[in-house]
């Protein structure tokens, strides 16, 4: 059992509903790094199991 494919990690429709929580920008996956990012500011969040983990950053101050 071996892909030459990856399948897409998370679907589509998914993403038409997710917007980063930081700006309520776009949201993308990153194939390379395997995360998704936004395409405002560049915030990354961590994906398990297909599923993105959209928490903010956590305030430093
Ligand atoms: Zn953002």
């Amino acid at each position: 059992m071996s892909e030459t494919t990856k399948p897409d990690p998370i679907p589509k429709e998914l993403f038409e509903m997710l917007s980063c929580p930081v700006c309520k920008g776009e949201l993308r996956w990153d194939d390379g790094k395997r995360n998704v990012f936004c395409t405002k500011c560049d915030q990354r969040y961590p994906v398990k199991d297909g599923v993105p983990i959209l928490l903010p950053p956590e305030k430093k101050d």
